[in-house]
């Protein structure tokens, strides 16, 4: 249990992880690299993230990595003191303020607004520096409020107050949407947190500023690897993913058609959105089959599953519990079709009511040694004969032999 957990944690911040870890590889053991390419290659990574992330249109990632670079150039260039300590209050809070809008592009007048408020933040700290204020900076370098005596009284300083809160919002959000754009906004969070809190000099704040980059630029090849084979409602592989699966995968497996029973009817009776719900509802149950099955949404309100390795009689047990699994539950929806005019005043929405849906499944084995059940193409199609026998035999069935 532990173990899966920590796979899955790892799963999630890898990108994160192995560029920090590689910051603090390279400066314990490798020693501190001084001048020339080690001032540059941090801001080259950065700046190719900028890039990346402008030309395919992810301004949030655009602006944290602007952020972060000018944070960090910030506390590279400026003594400690008010407005150093500015830095660190204000780069949590900017974070978190692009995790929490959407994208609205980097030249539209959001966008210009957006612009704006990363400009005022400059242009106050240059003016801190410029004008030191005695009361802000006691404010901003000592802790606010008195901590337990097992808590370091320096926890309580604002930037670190706000570094934790922000910390906990996005580590969330992460979590919860599994999307690489918030994972590279956690990540900027981390690393920026290395490049302003580390006790060493200049030469340590460019290697984790390197190391933003290059979680960034990460971020960029995960976000377009999730949009060319994950499907964006459900979560899951989408066809793309299945049909490179499927060529790689020899020998024995079993591939199971699903498709959901009478989901025309469902549309039309509570709604396109809630249809959409439905189809998430039954993905997630997909997704947790038994027998190492693999789910990927082939289209519309039909899935795919693989089991790698095993023989049909192997996977029709995990596929039975999978379609009672999903008849037996129950899922929230509310209630209100859609409506076929807009209305003047918009409608309160309906009462929650319970459903349920059924699937109807065909199941078939791949066999090696056989001409007509070698090729993947001619398995799928044979498991679609069956899934078809499932629905003309009364739907919600599980169908694995015969056609
Ligand atoms: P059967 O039991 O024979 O499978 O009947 P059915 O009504 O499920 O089959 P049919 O193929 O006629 O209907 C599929 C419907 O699925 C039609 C289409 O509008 C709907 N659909 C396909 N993709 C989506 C989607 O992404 N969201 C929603 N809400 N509906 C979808
Ligand atoms: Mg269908
Ligand atoms: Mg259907």
């Amino acid at each position: 249990m532990y173990a899966q957990l920590a796979r899955k944690a790892l799963g999630l911040t890898w990108p994160i992880v192995l560029p920090l870890a590689a910051a603090g590889v390279l400066l314990h053991w490798g020693g501190v690299p001084a001048g020339g390419l080690s001032t540059v290659l941090p801001r080259l990574a950065l700046a190719l993230a900028i890039a990346l992330a402008w030309r395919f249109n992810r301004s949030r990632i655009v602006f944290a990595a602007v952020s972060v670079w000018a944070g960090g150039e910030a506390v590279l260039a400026l003594p400690p003191g008010t407005a150093r300590a500015a830095v660190t209050v204000c780069l949590p809070l900017t974070l978190l303020v692009f995790a929490l809008v959407q994208e609205r592009g980097l030249t539209t007048p959001i966008g210009w607004a957006r612009w704006a408020f990363v400009g005022v933040q400059v242009l106050g700290v240059l003016s801190l520096r410029q004008a030191e204020n005695a009361a802000l900076g006691r404010w901003l370098g000592e802790p606010l409020f008195a901590l337990p005596w097992f808590l370091h009284p320096g926890l309580a300083k604002p930037g670190i107050l706000a570094f934790l809160l922000v910390l906990f919002v996005l580590g969330w959000r992460m979590a919860t949407s599994r999307s690489a754009i918030d994972t590279g906004l956690f990540g900027a969070l981390v690393g920026g947190a290395f490049v302003l809190h580390t006790p060493g000099g200049e030469a340590e704040r460019l290697v984790y500023l390197g190391a933003v980059g290059v979680i960034l630029l990460i971020t960029m090849v995960e976000a377009s690897y999730t949009l060319a084979y994950r499907d964006e409602l459900t979560g899951l592989p989408g066809r793309r993913a299945l049909n490179e699966t499927l060529q790689q995968l020899g020998g024995t497996y079993t591939l199971a058609m699903a498709d959901v029973d009478h989901f025309k009817k469902f549309n039309d009776s509570y709604g396109h959105d809630a249809g959409d719900q439905c189809l998430r509802y039954v993905a997630a149950h997909l997704a947790a089959v038994g027998g190492g099955g693999r789910a990927f949404r082939y289209g519309g309100e039909e899935f795919t599953i693989l089991f790698p390795g095993k023989t049909v009689d192997e996977a029709l047990e995990h596929l039975e519990a999978l379609r009672a699994g999903i008849a037996d539950a129950k899922f929230a929806i509310r209630a209100q079709g859609r409506p076929k005019k807009r209305p003047e005043k918009p409608k309160k929405p309906g009462p929650i009511k319970s459903v349920s849906v059924t699937v109807s499944l065909g199941a078939c084995e791949r066999d090696p040694d056989s001409d007509d059940l070698r090729d993947a193409h001619a398995v799928m199609e044979k498991a679609d004969k069956r899934l078809y026998k499932s629905k003309k035999d009364g739907r919600n069935r599980v169908t694995a032999k015969g056609c």
